[in-house]
């Protein structure tokens, strides 16, 4: 038996790095998966085409997880097409770095809609099928830096802290309805928003990290895998670092 056998999963911004190990992985253990993206649609047919196994629906949806209305769209349509809805993963994410001193306003606003706002939207419209299903998984992508901060990343650090309480608060709320809810704080993991940092930066990482290597991305993935699943049962609000022990 499988870890994620017959349930179904919906992760936004599966078309690329995490999202897209998360796909991999969730479809290994037996997952249904719905995931979306936002604007790579070639990278999301191709995350379809590597993980067809036979049995298993995996569906790719084009949906700005920073837009209400477009999250209650999704979750309807998601329903339609799969029945069910057992885990959510809001994975989707930005970065626009800057210091303070230099963050426009839209900087600002564009990382706290995308990466906090993102999870309300989710979250709000799957709360119903799964207290109607008296079951649930819900896994919000933090990261350290919402735990540590981090130098000219106040927009980023602010929505991943956020994440945090928020997720702690869902988990109170839910915890009667057995609906669980955890963070997952990733460190640093080799992904295209990484690529974006100078050498420099990622040499003063790769100092600080105990374990002398960046994350992979199926080792994110492998996390999320566990919470959602029965091995799972009894954790829920809690944020869990993967991050090779930069931060403990
Ligand atoms: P990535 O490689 O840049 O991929 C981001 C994914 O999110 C893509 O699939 C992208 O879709 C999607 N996305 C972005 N904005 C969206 C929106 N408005 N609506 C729907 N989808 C959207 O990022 P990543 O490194 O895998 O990061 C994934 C998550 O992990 C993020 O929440 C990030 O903050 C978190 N994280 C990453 C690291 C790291 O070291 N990489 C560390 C800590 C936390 P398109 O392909 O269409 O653009």
């Amino acid at each position: 038996m499988k870890l994620l056998q017959d349930k179904v999963a919906l992760i936004t911004g599966g078309s690329r790095g995490i999202g897209a190990a998360l796909v991999a992985r969730f479809v290994e253990h037996g997952a249904h998966v719905a995931f979306t993206y936002r604007s790579s649609a070639a990278e999301a047919e191709k995350v379809i085409a590597e993980n067809a196994v036979s049995g298993i629906t995996i569906k790719a949806y084009q949906s700005d997880a920073s837009n209400f209305q477009a999250a209650e769209t999704l979750v309807n349509q998601v329903l339609e097409d799969f029945g069910k809805l057992d885990i959510l993963v809001n994975n989707a994410g930005i970065t626009q770095d800057t210091l303070l001193l230099r963050m426009t306003e839209e900087q600002w606003d564009k990382v706290i809609e995308t990466n906090l706002k993102s999870v309300f939207n989710l979250c709000k419209q799957v709360l119903k099928p799964m207290m109607k299903a008296k079951n649930g998984a819900i896994i919000n992508m933090g990261s350290i830096v919402g735990v540590t901060g981090n130098a000219g990343q106040a927009n980023y650090a602010a929505s991943k802290a956020g994440i945090i309480g928020f997720t702690k608060s869902l988990a109170k709320e839910m915890g009667t309805r057995n609906i669980r809810c955890n963070t997952v704080a990733p460190g640093f993991i080799e992904t295209d928003m990484t690529d974006e940092l100078d050498e420099k930066t990622r040499e003063a990482y790769l100092a600080n990290i105990p374990l002398k290597r960046f994350g992979k991305s199926s080792e994110v993935a492998d996390v999320c895998v566990f919470l959602a699943s029965d091995m799972g049962a009894y954790i829920s609000g809690q944020t869990i670092s993967v991050c090779g022990a930069l931060t403990t």
